[in-house]
């Protein structure tokens, strides 16, 4: 056979196993999955303790981005060590705590990740890597942006903090991410994957009701997962009764699954296997 036409055979043969790709399935067989990407926690306070008691009396989890320049207090830090001990029925901690930055300072030319250099972004995910790992005595593996802002640099400066494997984005700001940071909406993830990025869905920044929770569960409810993001140390009586109701949508009626982002990634590769 002319050796260019098996050069043909062999490129139509991988073009149609490559396409097959795009009809894997990516949502989950046991529901949707719910991320809560909790912001900004600095010393404990009572909004995040109450917080925190909600998703563990609820059984569920949620990740809680940490901002260490402003864990001020030794009581903070134990409060922090005491939550992050406790225990799923998988292993995996209620709270998931992650590297939200070091200080999220703001000016008018630049934020921690965007308007700063490499060498930069570096050193300030490695001091909140530090930070947690030496009061928590745990590896984080996640990353979010303070004010979901970065820059084209971001990308590198992570993959210097290579036990990172989860980058919290949203992703209609931050537009920088490199195509090695795979979104499980959109690529099957498979073992080889070490970075994924996971894309903010919902910002709750004001009210919640559960009309909203409801027809946005309609809309999603065929994705592999939704991100949730939110700000409980502002929260009044009536948002945290919001999120009561969203956590009872959900689990009351098995719609979903929640779980941290390191959970999620470590689900996607398949190390562990939902049982609820
Ligand atoms: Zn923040």
């Amino acid at each position: 056979m002319n050796k260019y036409l098996l050069i043909i055979i062999a490129f139509c043969f991988l073009a149609s196993i490559c396409s097959c790709n795009d009809n894997v399935s990516l949502n989950s067989p046991n529901g949707l999955v719910v991320i809560i990407k909790a912001d900004d926690l600095g010393d404990t306070t009572a909004n995040w303790n109450r917080f925190m008691k909600i998703v563990i009396d609820n059984k569920i989890c949620a990740g809680v981005g940490v901002i260490p320049g402003r864990v001020t207090t030794q009581g903070s830090i134990s409060e922090m060590k005491r939550i992050n001990e406790l225990r799923q029925s998988n292993e995996f901690p209620y709270i998931e705590f992650w590297n939200h930055g070091y200080d999220h300072h703001k000016t008018n030319k630049e934020t921690e990740f965007s308007g700063s250099d490499l060498n930069d972004q570096t050193k300030r995910i490695q001091m909140s890597q530090n930070f947690l790992f030496d009061n928590l005595s745990s590896t984080c593996h996640t990353f979010g942006a303070p004010f979901n802002k970065t820059s084209g640099v971001t990308s590198s400066a992570l993959v210097n903090s290579p036990e990172i494997n989860v980058w919290l984005s949203y992703q209609k700001i931050e537009k920088h991410f490199l195509g090695d940071w795979k979104d499980p909406n959109k690529k099957v993830i498979t073992k080889m994957d070490q970075h994924i990025i996971l894309n903010t869905d919902y910002l709750y920044l004001n009210d919640f009701p559960i009309g909203d929770i409801i027809n946005n569960y309609e809309r999603d409810k065929e994705k592999p997962y939704v991100l949730i993001q939110i700000h409980p140390a502002k929260w009044d009586e009536r948002r945290f009764n919001q999120f009561e109701k969203l956590i009872h949508f959900y689990k009351d009626r098995h719609l979903a699954i929640f779980m941290t982002p390191y959970q999620y990634f470590r689900y996607l590769h398949k190390e562990y296997t939902q049982v609820e």
